[in-house]
This record gives C-alpha cells, sequence and structure tokens, in this order.
C-alpha cells in the first residue's frame, strides 16, 4: 500500500510570511545557512510522517469539519536546533490556546491509529537550515503577532534537491 507524509500546520497570511522571510534575512547575515522559500514558511502543529492513502484521504475529508478555536502567536524570539542546523522564529513562552490545539489535534489523530510524539511540542517556523553558526542574533526584529484561525493538512512530496509541500486540506474557520 502506497503511503503519503502529512503533517498540519499553521500556514502564514502572505503578509507574515514576507515579514518572516525578514527575519530570515536578518539572521541570516550572522548565522549563515539557506533561507527557506517564502510561501513555505509554516508553523507545524503535528508531524504524522508517512501514512497509508486510504487513511490520508480520510483525514483530508475530515479536516474541514475539524475546526480549530482562533488564537494568537507572538513570533518574538529566534532560536536554534543545534543538531539539527536549523534556525527559527517563535514565542518566548507556548500560548496555551496553541498547547491545547496540539493536545486536542493530537488526542484526535490517536482515534485513527496515529501515535502522538513523546517530545514536547515546540512550536516554531523554521526560517534557514544548514546554519554555519549556532548562535542566534540575541535581538529579534520587531515581534510579530500572528492571529490564525485554521490549519491546513500538507502533503509533503520528496523530490530530488528537497520536499515539495502541497496542501491537500484546510478547516473550516469558525462561523466559516
Ligand atoms: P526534508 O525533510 O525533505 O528536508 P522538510 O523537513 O521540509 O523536508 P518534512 O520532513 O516532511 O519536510 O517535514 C514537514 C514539517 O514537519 C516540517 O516543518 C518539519 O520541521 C516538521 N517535522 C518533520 N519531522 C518532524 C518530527 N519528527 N517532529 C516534529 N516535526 C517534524
Ligand atoms: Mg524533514
Amino acid at each position: 500500500m502506497s503511503t503519503i507524509r502529512l503533517f498540519y500546520a499553521l500556514w502564514p497570511p502572505p503578509q507574515m510570511a514576507a515579514s518572516l522571510a525578514g527575519w530570515a534575512d536578518a539572521a541570516k547575515q550572522v548565522t549563515g545557512g539557506r533561507a527557506m522559500r517564502t510561501e513555505t514558511l509554516h508553523l507545524t502543529l503535528a508531524f504524522l510522517g508517512p501514512v497509508d492513502s486510504a487513511l490520508a484521504d480520510e483525514l483530508a475529508a475530515a479536516t474541514p469539519e475539524r475546526r480549530l478555536a482562533p488564537g494568537d502567536v507572538p513570533l518574538d524570539r529566534y532560536g536554534v536546533f543545534t543538531r539539527q542546523r536549523i534556525l527559527w522564529a517563535g514565542p518566548a513562552e507556548t500560548p496555551a490556546g496553541l498547547q491545547q490545539a496540539h493536545d486536542d489535534l493530537w488526542h484526535w489523530l490517536s482515534g485513527y491509529g496515529l501515535t502522538p510524539p513523546t517530545q514536547p511540542f515546540r512550536p516554531h517556523v523554521t526560517l534557514l537550515r544548514n546554519i554555519a553558526h549556532a548562535e542566534p542574533p540575541g535581538d529579534a526584529p520587531a515581534p510579530l503577532e500572528w492571529h490564525y484561525d485554521r490549519m491546513v493538512l500538507v502533503a509533503s512530496e520528496s523530490l530530488t534537491g528537497g520536499s515539495r509541500y502541497r496542501i491537500v486540506a484546510q478547516s473550516r474557520p469558525q462561523g466559516g
């Protein structure tokens, strides 16, 4: 049976993505590395990994009704994942509403036989990969307040030279 690699994410509106691209440029002066393309920037809520295509279809069909309580994420700091050589933007503290969205999502996914991660949720937007210096700039640009009202289900397809993302479904905004 064929599988498809899936994840749920918050996708920034274009203006937020453009601001984050500015964050990436500023950090790159310090850390080096390769900037993610602006239109691919996102905050992963749940990485499912490879899923049978039948289950992928089922999740895509169920996602519009899987409404997300709207909320805000402040993006106010840089961070690095040293081992993965990633520089990211994220909140200094995980907002309670976002943590709840993550926990509720995994609770729902566990009903489909998917296994929640054992690692704590570390909300972040990957900005640079393959950074040369693991020390991020101490000062981040002016904080961004990201208002979200939906999540997207994304298929991550491996191509030579990297992955390509394809949005396969999105949750309906409340009242929408
Ligand atoms: P590639 O791995 O091919 O370089 P990618 O990392 O962009 O590309 P995926 O590995 O499919 O693509 O990951 C999709 C998203 O899920 C990314 O935001 C990635 O950081 C995140 N992710 C991947 N693996 C995990 C994991 N084990 N736990 C949490 N998030 C993950
Ligand atoms: Mg990856």
